[in-house]
């Protein structure tokens, strides 16, 4: 805990001798909780595998997302820990234990920054997951474990055992540590998932750009669920370039033509200015005036499970 502490400490003084005043703001807002133990979840699943569902969809916190698809499980973004890039702690406990996940068939990882791509949540998973697919230059930073690693350039396919798995362009960025963005130019990517005729899509970090979300829907015109982050938001002018806002995300989810859209990537770590309850609360207001083109927005808790679409008896 006080090498945590100590790094936050550097990282604010760097911050602030640099003039990047945001990060440093957010790492000082990060230091006063580090000793803080995340809220426990309320009634955790101990068995999200659903018998009664052919499209099933647990929140496990920030872009992690249990995603059930008849008999088939892809977990995305996988993070388990108790912080991300050694000094962000997480706010909730995971939705899911690591024990308690079915074997998953797939494990998808959108891009290298610290809250989507954590090498210690991969190796927990590792003796339950069958292959890990990424973009083209955050293989390397997979930890090697029992599981396939593949990496997929933009709208490259990768079958798993009857899963498709294709890798589609989004407007992100690829670094992970300071000036490594332009060797890594194409680590970044969205994911859309097809089994059986049904077909997820899975943003991973994104922001707002409708061609992109166009040129997805021309090539996968029914989409029924869109896992879509609605933050951060603050500050909106360093945020915008890099993030969907919550009224983004439901534009968004109109030109993709997904029948749902569940909100990700909020309360769960501290990596913007705005406070707990928000981008929640912002996005629930964007939803009010939502045109029908979206059949539900409705957000999960962390923890929570939504069948989308239920098995026939
Ligand atoms: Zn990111
Ligand atoms: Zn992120």
């Amino acid at each position: 805990m006080r090498n945590v502490a100590t790094i936050s400490v550097v990282l604010i003084g760097v911050s602030l001798l640099m003039g990047c005043t945001t990060f440093g703001a957010i790492s000082w807002r990060n230091l006063l909780i580090v000793l803080r133990a995340p809220d426990p979840v309320p009634d955790r699943l101990t068995h999200p595998a659903r018998h009664d569902a052919r499209l099933a969809a647990t929140w496990i916190g920030h872009a992690t997302v249990l995603v059930q698809l008849d008999d088939k499980f892809v977990l995305t973004d996988p993070v388990f820990t108790r912080y991300v890039g050694g000094v962000s702690p997480r706010l909730v406990e995971p939705g899911v234990a690591v024990e308690h996940l079915p074997t998953l068939d797939a494990a998808l990882v959108s891009h290298r920054h610290f809250d989507h791509l954590s090498k210690g949540s991969l190796r927990q998973i590792a003796s339950r997951t069958r292959a890990v697919l990424a973009p083209v230059g955050a293989g390397a930073d997979i930890p090697s474990g029992a599981y396939e690693i593949a990496e997929l350039s933009a709208w490259q396919t990768r079958e798993v055992d009857g899963l498709r798995i294709t890798a589609v362009p989004v407007a992100h960025s690829g670094d992970r540590l300071p000036g490594d963005g332009e060797s890594h130019a194409e680590a970044f990517t969205g994911f859309v998932i097809e089994y059986r005729g049904h077909v997820v899509f899975f943003a991973g970090d994104t922001a707002f750009d409708a061609s992109r979300f166009a040129a997805i829907a021309a090539r996968f015109p029914a989409i029924d669920l869109a896992l879509m982050p609605i933050g951060p938001i603050a500050p909106a002018t360093e945020m915008a370039s890099h993030h969907l806002n919550p009224a983004q995300a439901l534009a968004a989810t109109e030109i993709l033509g997904a029948t749902h859209l569940l909100p990700i990537h909020y309360d769960t770590f501290i990596n913007s200015l705005d406070a707990p309850g928000d981008v929640l609360a912002r996005f629930e207001q964007a939803a009010r005036s939502r045109t029908d083109a979206i059949a539900t927005a409705a957000p999960l808790r962390i923890g929570g499970q939504r069948v989308y679409v239920t098995a026939n008896p």
